[in-house]
């Protein structure tokens, strides 16, 4: 579709192919509500937050300002997270999701594993109260809970209570701070809190990476998504943390690096 199509079936809650029966008649509220998303959209504010709604795996989801647009790469981390965990002698039940965000990653991996419970974390109270309004929307916010933290005051308060988690999902904020004014006009209306990564865009790998081996349990794993050209900074990082047995990175659609897989030592095998 194109972005004007998107506009007017969200304006005319049709499908695509019912514009052309449709040949544009807009009622006045109709059109005065497609002029104003094409302004907002002459302005640079992404096609997403104008509509409110994407598709993340097939899952309808809420989109706005508060928080990071679900992007397609991040099926990939999800894909990855449903093979590793069938894949687990004993299936991941506890699953920590560290940044939150809209909550795409929660309600995907919820909406597929029926038993599975999910901690989710976002520094930003907006955020998490989209991931509330998505968890809702789609039956899943019993199995959720949400906590309003720093990850790294989390991660330590966690290791120091003993928690255990089978699972450490995240896609953290990975632009490197200088790079952020580069970025296109729509990204940069995405919240900064979602991108900004640090001096060199690893700062949470670092902490994630140092903190969560304390606490998987001893089949767990950690899988994140990666930004272009960090493999090799975050192969560094693994390198002081023996305690993770097998590292493997995966690539997505344009064969770009963007996924770390890292499980603690020790094999699955029954
Ligand atoms: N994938 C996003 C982008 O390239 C960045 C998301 C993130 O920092 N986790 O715009």
């Amino acid at each position: 579709m194109t972005e004007n199509e998107w506009m007017l079936t969200s304006v005319l809650d049709c499908r695509r192919v019912d514009l052309a029966v449709n040949k544009g008649e807009l009622t006045p509220f109709q059109r005065s509500r497609y002029d104003q998303m094409r302004f907002r959209r002459a302005q640079g504010e992404p096609l997403q937050y104008i509509i409110g709604q994407c598709d993340f795996m097939g899952i309808p989801l809420s989109v706005d300002r508060r928080a990071l647009i679900p992007r397609p790469e991040t099926e990939i981390l999800v894909d990855l997270t449903i093979e590793k965990i069938r894949a687990m002698p004993k299936k991941a039940l506890n699953v920590l999701d560290l940044g939150v965000g809209s909550g795409n990653i929660t309600v995907a991996l919820l909406r597929y594993f029926t038993e599975m419970n999910v901690t989710a974390i976002d520094i930003s109270d907006d955020a998490l109260a989209l991931a509330v309004k998505n968890a809702t929307a789609n039956n899943v916010e019993q199995r959720i809970e949400f906590l309003n933290n720093d990850m790294v005051l989390y991660m330590k308060e966690a290791i120091r209570q003993g928690e255990k988690f089978d699972v450490i999902v995240s896609n953290p904020p990975y632009i490197p701070t200088g790079q952020l004014a580069q970025l296109p006009d729509d990204v940069r209306r995405e919240p900064r809190l979602a991108l900004d990564g640090g001096d060199d865009g690893l700062r949470f790998y670092r902490s994630i990476i140092e903190y969560g081996w304390q606490f998987l349990t001893a089949n767990g794993f950690l899988v994140m998504e990666i930004g272009d050209g960090q493999r090799e900074g975050i192969e560094k990082i693994f390198a002081q943390y023996p305690q993770y047995g097998e590292i493997k990175f995966y690539k997505d659609y344009v064969g770009t690096q963007r996924i770390v897989f890292a499980r603690l030592g020790g094999s699955w095998k029954n």
